[in-house]
């Protein structure tokens, strides 16, 4: 019998990919990953995760300097920006970032493969080269190709005007008017980077709610901070045309009967993103999909035996590391080791400022599941190191269960959100109750003794609430 060309090829070298593939050799497999863009690192770090988290830094420092510097005694009189040095750092962390993955493959011993997959069967692909075409055959294949940004049939993107989240994160000039349709996390994130940078900014949501997955609490406070930040909104309101009008584009919005015209000079289309399988011969194979997504087993096997998927490819919240944790779990599940993704632990974050970030259940989950709840709360304004940072807005918010209390939500409005969910990431993989969590003694001033004090509140024994 002919020896396979390798145990595992990974077809995709986003987080769940090249996540996948570095484990799968760390336990001894021979691995290839194929990748069809120049560029490793999949959306997440080419045009997603790290270049919007690098622009929303830059111009969070301009906006901080340009709101806060005064109160702090720092005088930013003739304070400006550079937008192209910025798109530039930018460009520059991408580039570190994946050259990276480059190396970590090399290290590992993975052979890179630039060109476009297509699986031919469960255990052989034909990849598409820049000088011809290759095949292969392997034991397993997982399927990584990730997700696109979702059109509006009405606004194609040109990349210019119109744009995916992609294009708003290489614009040439920083847009006089931002036209944000979608309030979900990437909306808003874009929104606020164009907001600090001077844009007019509007965003319409087609929901009564933005960011709908988040605790109603946090939303309407973060809502509520957004709009003071300059950004308007139109809620419960649907973009039914667009056309463009000399140099600008002209969107109609419908709230019930009520229409409006909005003008805009760059219109973002953030209304989702669905799984990529384009070209990938999946229908051809009768692999099964639902929605669009590839349907998988608890072990993320396909219809097909040999052939497996993960990230956002497959149904779940689209984050980079949901997709590197069932990267990890299913090649340790190949190399016969026990191993299972605890999706409850998976944390969700939004990096506008401030930040909000959430892990476990939301108050209106527990409460729709039956369970019996206690609810803390903390808000940061009593919090004395935000107080000496000078920010206070945003709240903590943590939800038990069970006579131990166990904690089962953590919701975080405020200032360094995304590392403060850590803590309740920790504490939900590790099981640990709201008392635990109170009776821990949190160094002093930080932001995360705020979390202390919502579990002490939950249990009738906050010290300053
Ligand atoms: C603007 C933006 C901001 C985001 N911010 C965050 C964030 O802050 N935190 C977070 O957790 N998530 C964030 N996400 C989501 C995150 O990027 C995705 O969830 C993650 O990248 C999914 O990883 P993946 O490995 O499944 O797929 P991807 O990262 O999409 O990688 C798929 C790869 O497969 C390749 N590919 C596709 N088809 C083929 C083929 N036939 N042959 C070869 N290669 C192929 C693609 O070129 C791509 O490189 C963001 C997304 C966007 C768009």
């Amino acid at each position: 019998m002919k020896k396979r060309d390798y145990d595992l090829v990974v077809i995709g070298s986003g987080p769940g990919g090249y996540v996948a593939a570095i484990r799968a050799a760390q336990n001894g497999m021979k691995v290839a990953c194929i990748e069809k863009s120049q560029s490793l690192g999949g959306t997440c770090l080419n045009v997603g995760c790290i270049p919007s988290k690098a622009l929303l830094q830059s111009s969070e420092h301009y906006f901080w300097f340009k709101h806060n510097s005064g109160k702090h005694g720092i005088s930013c009189k003739d304070l400006s920006f550079d937008f192209s040095t910025m798109m530039q750092r930018k460009d520059q962390v991408v580039k570190g970032l994946t050259q990276g993955v480059a190396a970590l493959f090399k290290r590992h011993s993975i052979e890179s493969i630039l060109g476009t997959a297509r699986v031919m069967s469960s255990q052989k692909i034909e990849v598409e080269l820049k000088d011809g075409k290759r095949e292969i055959e392997c034991e397993n294949i997982i399927l990584a190709t990730g997700s696109e940004s979702i059109a509006l049939p009405f606004l194609p993107y040109d990349e210019k005007q119109i744009v995916s989240s992609t294009g708003a994160l290489c614009l040439s000039s920083v847009p006089k008017r931002l036209l944000v349709i979608g309030g979900g996390v990437i909306g808003v994130e874009l929104a606020s980077v164009y907001n600090r940078l001077g844009s007019e900014v509007t965003i319409v949501e087609m929901l009564d709610q933005i960011c709908i997955a988040m605790d109603q609490t946090l939303s309407k406070n973060l809502l509520q901070l957004l709009k003071k930040q300059g950004i308007g909104f139109f809620l419960g309101t649907k973009v039914t045309g667009g056309k463009k009008e000399n140099e600008h584009y002209s969107i109609q919005v419908a709230n019930g009967d009520k229409q409006t015209t909005i003008n805009a000079d760059v219109v973002l289309v953030a209304v989702g993103r669905r799984p990529y399988i384009q070209g990938l011969g999946l229908q051809e194979l009768g692999v099964v999909l639902n929605r669009g997504f590839v349907t998988v087993d608890n072990r993320f096997m396909t219809s097909i035996p040999h052939l497996y998927a993960i990230g956002d490819l497959i149904e779940g919240p689209m984050l980079a590391h949901r997709a590197s944790e069932e990267g990890c779990v299913l090649a340790d599940l190949l190399a016969g080791k026990q191993a299972h993704v605890n999706y409850m632990a998976i944390p969700n974050i939004i990096y506008t400022h401030p930040e909000v970030a959430a892990v476990g259940l939301t108050e209106k989950e527990a409460r729709n599941m039956g369970l019996e709840i206690v609810i803390g709360t903390a808000a940061f304004r009593g919090n004395p190191r935000t107080r000496s940072n000078g920010d206070e807005d945003g709240l903590v918010k943590v939800i038990g269960t069970g006579p131990e209390k166990k904690l089962i939500g953590m919701h975080i409005l405020g200032a360094q959100a995304s590392e403060l969910i850590q803590i309740g990431m920790v504490a939900i993989e590790k099981k640990m109750s709201l008392f635990e969590l109170s009776e821990s003694p949190f160094g002093h001033p930080t932001l995360s003794e705020a979390i202390k004090e919502a579990c002490g509140q939950a249990l009738g024994r906050a010290i300053h609430t």
